[in-house]
């Protein structure tokens, strides 16, 4: 089996519930969708990277592990593209006792599925309409399927959090419709967190707009929190 990596480095988590945490990232190369937000476009193309052997991966993740990591993740790129290469090294991982984390789109919950039981912590990304991950025609299947990974991931008791990135062109009702979907499957006691994650550097929501969806998400998750992508704001990658 061949994987195709971007690239594999130590840093700080900037993002989610683990933010500031020492985090192995380990990069997938490729995607196919098109958030007009995307932070990684070097690597989108699915050509992009390098391919490896699954041994070299396992080299390759080896070699850069650092002491004291706190966790390793899965990025892209879009991770589940190679999800039978992923639950490869996701398990060469927890072979050393060090947890594993998934940053997908969740964009295939029978991909996602083949990965889960690999993987520690997951973040389920919900992708609002405006995001233009994918066009309108294809906005709802994706939906079902990042409901689906969702329903696995609290069915398999993983530390679950949601994501869900805010720009000034996030509308309202969307996301509430989202809300009434996502808390028909977890509830707050299922949750580890629900992070709103503002963009930075291009379309940033204002203030007032950040609270309005805090607000909305309150009423079924007291526990949400606005938090900004921390790798920016300290310039790591
Ligand atoms: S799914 Fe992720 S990697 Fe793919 S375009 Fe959207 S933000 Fe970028």
């Amino acid at each position: 089996m061949k994987v195709r990596l971007f690239e594999v480095f130590t840093s700080v988590e900037g993002e989610g519930i683990l933010y500031g945490t020492k985090t192995l990232f380990v990069r997938l190369a490729g995607c196919p969708f098109t958030c007009f937000y995307c932070d990684t476009l070097d690597a989108l193309p699915l050509d992009s990277g390098t391919e490896y052997t699954l041994e070299q991966a396992c080299g390759l993740i080896d070699e850069n592990l650092q002491d004291k990591t706190y966790k390793v993740n899965f990025t892209g790129g879009e991770p589940l593209l190679q999800h039978e290469a992923v639950a490869e090294l996701a398990k060469h991982i927890q072979s050393m006792k060090i947890p594993t984390y998934l940053e997908s789109s969740c964009f295939d919950s029978n991909k996602f599925n083949h990965v889960l039981p690999f993987i520690d912590f997951v973040k389920i990304e919900f992708k609002t309409p405006d995001a233009e991950f994918v066009d309108s025609k294809h906005y709802s299947n994706l939906m079902e399927n990042a409901l689906g990974c969702l329903r696995s991931s609290v069915s398999s008791k993983k530390k679950t959090y949601i994501k869900i990135v805010v720009s000034s062109k996030t509308k309202s009702e969307p996301f509430k419709k989202l809300l009434q979907n996502i808390f028909k499957i977890i509830t707050r006691d299922d949750l580890s967190g629900f992070i709103i994650q503002p963009t930075y550097g291009i379309a940033e929501p204002s203030l007032q707009s950040l609270l309005e969806f805090y607000d909305l998400v309150h009423p079924y998750y007291n526990e949400v929190r606005i938090v900004p992508q921390l790798q920016k704001l300290i310039g790591v990658p």
